[in-house]
């Protein structure tokens, strides 16, 4: 789970992280326009994951101040059919982040504004139940719950990301979701640090099909270097590069024309910079374009006309990287 504030505000308690537009997809076909909030709350409890900075937005709030962020996101809202996004940076079912009554009170705000025809959160795991879910799910007919189970390789999982739950603990989780009538988004996280550009590139393509059975949507979230994390630490020393553009086309092509009745995602946060994916600085504008339209239309055919010498470079590199121990060859 998690995010990169795109407008960071003051931290009042009684206003969001942060509120912002965009679009998403409903369904295959069917584009609408989405709000995205990051509600401030105490944060996720396990804050162990390798790259995730997320919880240095965190605060205690009160039942009150979390109804304020919404009034606040709400008046937000455009007159139009929405898709509504909650993020806590940590997870929606947490009664630590968010109480029962919270949960249920925003739900039902929420879904008594007719133009919200999709409600989606966040959650590990270990909070998924039935009786949670079907009470989520009595609020609205599309509620979604994106998890960050980031790969199906439970040694990735552990040793790379430190995540602190099994694949089996998202089948499981899945399950009881789809059973109550609700879908999961599943979150994979490309280039976790200690592996090989190609590992991860096959890592990810494998960890798409493998959740495919559970999720109708998987998000391709592309790792990047943020403030006081492990990866933040392997980076400074030289020993992590985040992922070039390349691979995340390279995933998406592959991905995609394999599950294509999967909605496959990728936002490509940082793109160009050298604490995000980047390729050779010319073409990254470009690329990370043409994986935000690949995001709305769904169809591969945005990178066709996709050129740049820079791709040479990295099939070279990720060819020849394995012989300098894992240590990025080109930065
Ligand atoms: S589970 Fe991991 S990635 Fe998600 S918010 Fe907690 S520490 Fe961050
Ligand atoms: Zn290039």
């Amino acid at each position: 789970m998690g995010h990169i504030n795109q407008k960071k505000q003051k931290r009042n308690l009684t206003e969001p992280v942060s509120v912002w537009a965009g679009k998403d997809l409903l369904d295959l076909n069917r584009q609408l326009d989405s709000v995205t909030i990051i509600f401030r709350t105490i944060g996720c409890y396990w804050k162990k994951c390798s790259m995730c900075g997320y919880y240095s937005d965190c605060a205690t709030t009160t039942h009150d101040d979390l109804m304020a962020q919404l009034k606040y996101a709400m008046q937000k809202f455009p007159d139009n059919d929405l898709i509504v996004k909650i993020f806590t940076s940590g997870s929606f079912f947490d009664e630590r982040e968010i109480s029962p009554k919270t949960r249920n009170d925003i739900l039902s705000k929420l879904s008594s504004n007719s133009n919200v025809k999709k409600i989606i959160v966040e959650s590990r795991p270990e909070f998924i139940n039935p009786n949670v879910i079907s009470g989520c799910r009595d609020h609205i007919r599309n509620f979604e719950i994106g998890v960050g189970v980031e790969t199906s390789n439970d040694f990735i999982r552990e040793r790379c990301i430190n995540k602190g739950f099994t694949f089996e603990d998202f089948v499981q989780a899945a399950e009881i979701t789809k059973n109550c009538g609700a879908s999961i988004k599943a979150y994979l996280l490309l280039k976790p640090p200690y592996l090989l550009e190609k590992e991860a590139i096959r890592d990810t393509i494998k960890s798409a099909k493998d959740v495919s059975s559970y999720a109708s949507t998987i998000s391709i979230n592309i790792c990047n270097v943020q403030n006081s994390t492990k990866v933040y630490e392997i980076w400074k020393k030289g020993c992590y590069r985040p992922p070039w553009l390349w691979s995340v086309v390279k995933v998406i092509q592959n991905v995609k024309n394999e599950l294509k009745d999967t909605i496959v995602l990728s936002d490509p946060v940082g793109a160009g910079f050298k604490r995000g994916p980047h390729n050779c600085g010319k073409c990254d504008p470009e690329i990370s374009k043409a994986i935000q339209n690949f995001s709305l239309s769904q169809d591969v055919s945005v990178f066709d006309c996709i050129f740049c010498e820079c791709e040479e470079l990295f099939e070279r590199a990720v060819q020849l990287e394995g012989l300098s121990f894992g240590s990025p060859l080109v930065f």
